[in-house]
């Protein structure tokens, strides 16, 4: 890994959904660093939001560790996604891309797994990883609250993730897991993040009951809470000033990076480290509690 940006970050902003290509400094996603070790041989996964930031980051682990992977994103992320994809190819596995808007309801979930399900031959882990928060100016406080946002964080963050998992559970058999992706949101709300930390505590809820229900399956259901994460959707959805402090209140006094959450991801999803694991939300906080 290079090392992690201590000082502040350079004051930017940009626009939903935001591009890794306009970042500085730009993401660590693992790509001089991840070195697999067999954990996930002829899996086929699924990744949510899979071109950029911490779903880039698990895509190249998940393929490191010897996964087929198709990325879930939407369609202006193509150029993302085509770099996710070609790291992907480079790690000698196979990798499909999916631009489709999540937020289209049941429909557009079931369209996503079923061209994933027919790209990659079957589906083993699901990652439901794709997320969205809003909170220029007081977008996030009750006040200022706006439909258009509220509901693309609900449609995204909640709606999606039931969809997609009842869409996948057909094609998921004994040894097949579920991640989702929390966040620290769900333990600290942010005033800031009134919409989006309540969809949070609802993936831990979804995480737990999918555990209970898919267990005598043989599948486990976890989640990752992270952190402060150096991702495009801190500048695109953040004012530039805050953008520059973002994660110093951490413990550990930095944003972390998604190379550093991905081994959260692989752990969980691997039937040989984590066989005995289900119903847990990992978090990776820079030191912030998670219960
Ligand atoms: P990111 O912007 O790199 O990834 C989010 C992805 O969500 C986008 O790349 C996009 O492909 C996808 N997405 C957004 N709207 C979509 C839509 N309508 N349809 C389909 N896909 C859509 O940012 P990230 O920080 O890596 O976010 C990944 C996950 O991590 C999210 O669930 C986020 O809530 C969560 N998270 C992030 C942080 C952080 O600090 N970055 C902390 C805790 C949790
Ligand atoms: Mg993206």
């Amino acid at each position: 890994m290079t090392e992690p940006q201590e000082g502040p970050f350079p004051a930017q902003e940009q626009q939903p959904p935001g591009t890794t290509a306009e970042m500085r400094p730009r993401p660590d996603h693992g790509e001089d660093s991840y070195v697999g070790s067999g954990l996930l041989t002829a899996r086929k996964a699924l990744v949510t939001g899979g071109d950029s930031g911490i779903g880039r980051a698990v895509a190249i682990a998940f393929a490191r560790e010897g996964a087929d992977v198709a990325i879930g994103h939407l369609p202006e992320e193509q150029d993302d996604a085509d770099d996710t994809l070609r790291l992907v190819a480079a790690a000698g596995r196979k990798g499909f891309s999916l631009p489709i808007d999540l937020t289209g309801g049941v429909d557009a979930c079931r369209e996503l797994v079923q061209t994933a399900v027919d790209q990659l031959g079957g589906l083993d882990l699901l990652v439901n990883n794709a997320g969205f928060h809003f909170t220029k100016g007081d977008a996030g406080t009750l006040p200022g609250l706006q439909p258009q946002n509220v509901d693309r964080v609900l449609a995204l963050n909640f709606a999606a993730v039931l969809w997609t998992s009842q869409a996948a559970l057909p094609h998921l058999d004994k040894g097949s897991a579920i991640i989702n992706t929390s966040s620290i949101q769900a333990y600290e709300p942010s005033t800031q993040l009134l919409d989006y930390a309540a969809t949070k505590a609802a993936i831990n809820s979804i995480t737990v009951n999918l555990a209970e229900q898919l267990g005598p399956k043989g599948i486990r259901v976890n989640a990752v809470a992270p952190g402060p994460i150096w991702t495009p959707l801190q500048p695109a959805t953040r004012d530039a000033a805050e953008v520059e402090h973002f994660g110093e209140d951490s413990p550990l006094g930095r944003a972390g990076q998604p190379a550093e959450v991905a081994p959260a991801f692989v752990f969980l999803a691997s039937e040989r480290t984590a066989s005995y694991v289900s119903g847990t939300i990992l978090g990776v906080t820079g030191g912030k509690a998670t219960f």
